[in-house]
């Protein structure tokens, strides 16, 4: 490792041999937003782009790195890719070989662990035959064989028997997990939050339903170095936006990091949610019987998540990561959830007049430019989006800026 003064002096040579050089595109954001973009300008457009991260590594918080004993451990929390998107999956298979994932999750219920997303096998876990009989008919009759139905809108929905199921899932899987994780109740987010982990109508244990699952096979950091290997991009890590904004020549700019610093955090901090990962080694082959253990009502941790299962290496010793939400505070710990919610979409808007004021030289984009919960396949999905409906027409309507 480099000490600091060498780390610094280093950077100053690299961004004042940079100031020389004219780009005719900066990226901030070396995450699934900003490599999708760099890589559509560099190989559709020809145009040259400087990719700048702030971290000593690309991949945003997708990145992984191998650990002493093999196993591929994500930095920044477990990362399952699962998408509906063909042209996703389409897209991010040219830069990767898959390995066939379904990821399952349990959930510790009552001193029992059972199916999450909540399910009709959960139902059965948890509750003696009759019963649960008679609340997996309501179920049906109400709601039909194989639907999703939000928390929130079964607990509207019923009386009896669905009543009861209802309460009983919100205050034994949602109550509690999500006060833990944002700081709040259910109900004081937006109902979209809640709605990714549905109640299913059916008995189908995994945890995403999508068309296409999988992990790369050699994990994401190796995905990103395909997709950024190209004479065009430039890679610049440990580079904050500061060290460049003003000494690189750039036509362009897309901007991946977080809107309201961009500027300057004039209209109001906007609030986020950070998480501590406690990595821990196991001397056993596995802990855990599913890729990840749902804690709603004990414990500050919301999840412990077993790497194996998801990156599928063979070792004789196991790794988990634990989770353990926070409150955000800028310098100290990342951004890493947007928090929906109406109040945040209000404090949003001004920022959001603000970005359009720039459009034509700076974009944003991503969980933090948009301020939106992406997961990895929307945040390439509005990346390709942005780049084919906005940046590819305005490049070639108006031809290469003046430098
Ligand atoms: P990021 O990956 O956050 O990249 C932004 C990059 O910008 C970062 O590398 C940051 O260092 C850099 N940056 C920010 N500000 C600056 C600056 N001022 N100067 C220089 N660089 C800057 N999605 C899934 O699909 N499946 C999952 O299982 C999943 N699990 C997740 C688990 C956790 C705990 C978290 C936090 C997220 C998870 N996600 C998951 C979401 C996924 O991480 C995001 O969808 C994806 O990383 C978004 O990509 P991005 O490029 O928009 O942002
Ligand atoms: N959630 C919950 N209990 C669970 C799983 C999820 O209350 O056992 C809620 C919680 O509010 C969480 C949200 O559903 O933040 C979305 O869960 P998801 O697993 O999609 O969150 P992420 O993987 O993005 O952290």
């Amino acid at each position: 490792m480099p000490r600091k003064s060498q780390v610094s002096r280093s950077r100053a040579s690299v961004t004042a041999k940079r100031r020389k050089l004219a780009y005719d595109w900066l990226i901030v954001g070396a995450g699934f937003s900003g490599a999708t973009l760099a890589e559509r300008i560099a190989t559709e457009l020809g145009q040259k782009v400087l990719l700048a991260d702030r971290r000593d590594h690309i991949a945003g918080n997708a990145y992984d790195s191998p650990a002493k004993n093999g196993i591929l451990i994500h930095q920044y929390g477990p990362h399952i890719f699962h998408t509906n998107s063909a042209k996703v999956w389409a897209y991010l298979s040219r830069f990767t070989e898959w390995r066939p994932y379904y990821h399952r999750v349990l959930g510790m219920v009552e001193g029992k662990q059972v199916p999450i997303p909540f399910n009709l096998n959960s139902i059965y876990a948890l509750f003696p035959p009759r019963m649960a009989d008679s609340m997996v008919q309501a179920l049906i009759d109400n709601f039909g064989y194989g639907k999703k139905v939000p928390i929130l809108k079964l607990r509207e929905a019923g009386a009896g028997d669905l009543k009861f199921l209802g309460d009983y899932i919100y205050n034994n899987v949602f109550d509690s997990y999500t006060r833990k994780q944002w700081g709040m109740g259910p109900e004081a987010l937006d109902p979209g939050v809640t709605a990714r982990v549905p109640v299913a109508v059916s008995r189908d244990d995994r945890y995403f339903q999508d068309t296409y699952q999988a992990m790369p096979l050699h994990g994401y950091t190796e995905l990103f170095k395909r997709m950024l290997k190209h004479p065009l991009i430039e890679v610049a890590t440990r580079t904050e936006w500061t060290d460049v904004k003003d000494t690189v020549r750039a036509d362009r700019i897309i901007f991946t990091g977080p809107i309201d610093e961009f500027f300057d955090y004039s209209f109001g901090t906007l609030p986020y949610r950070s998480i501590r990962f406690e990595q821990r080694t196991h001397d056993v082959e596995f802990v855990q019987e599913t890729g990840t253990l749902n804690y709603p009502n004990e414990f500050d941790f919301t999840r412990t998540t077993e790497q194996k299962h998801l990156t599928g290496q063979k070792a004789r010793d196991t790794i988990t990561i634990t989770e353990y939400p926070q409150a955000y505070e800028r310098g100290k710990n990342e951004p890493y959830y947007p928090i929906p919610m109406p109040e945040t979409t209000e404090a949003l808007r001004p920022y959001q007049e603000e970005a359009r004021k720039l459009d034509g030289k700076v974009w944003f984009a991503g969980r933090l430019g948009d301020y939106a919960y992406y997961n990895m396949d929307q945040a390439c999905a509005r990346a390709l989006t942005l780049f084919e409906k906005t940046i590819a027409l305005a490049v070639r309507s108006g031809g290469a800026p003046e430098a």
